[in-house]
């Protein structure tokens, strides 16, 4: 896993996001809420988006993607791999922690 640092969101400048090295437009859920709440019409994306708000919550990234294909409304093979993966691991995460 990327080694993850936190950064006060460039927007707000109030609240810390976990965010890795390679993210450079580094802002929190907050001031991400609004722009991710576009309408998704292709009923594959709109499952691949449907994740518990959690991970968004979390996770820079997953917010970025979405919001890129709301903004644009396409993504890259790459970027929908990406997502797919991303979530596979919060969700293989998420079980080891309540198995314990
Ligand atoms: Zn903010």
């Amino acid at each position: 896993m990327a080694i993850r640092f936190k950064q006060k969101c460039f927007r707000c400048k109030k609240n810390y996001v976990l965010a890795s090295r390679r993210q450079r437009w580094i802002v929190c859920y907050d001031c991400q809420k609004a722009e991710m709440k576009g309408e998704i019409k292709d009923p594959k994306m709109k499952k691949m988006f449907d994740i518990p708000e959690e991970f968004y919550k979390e996770n820079l990234f997953l917010r970025d993607i979405k919001i890129k294909y709301i903004k644009w409304g396409e993504l890259t093979e790459n970027q929908i791999n990406a997502f797919k993966k991303v979530v596979k691991d919060l969700k293989n995460a998420q079980s080891s922690k309540t198995s314990k």
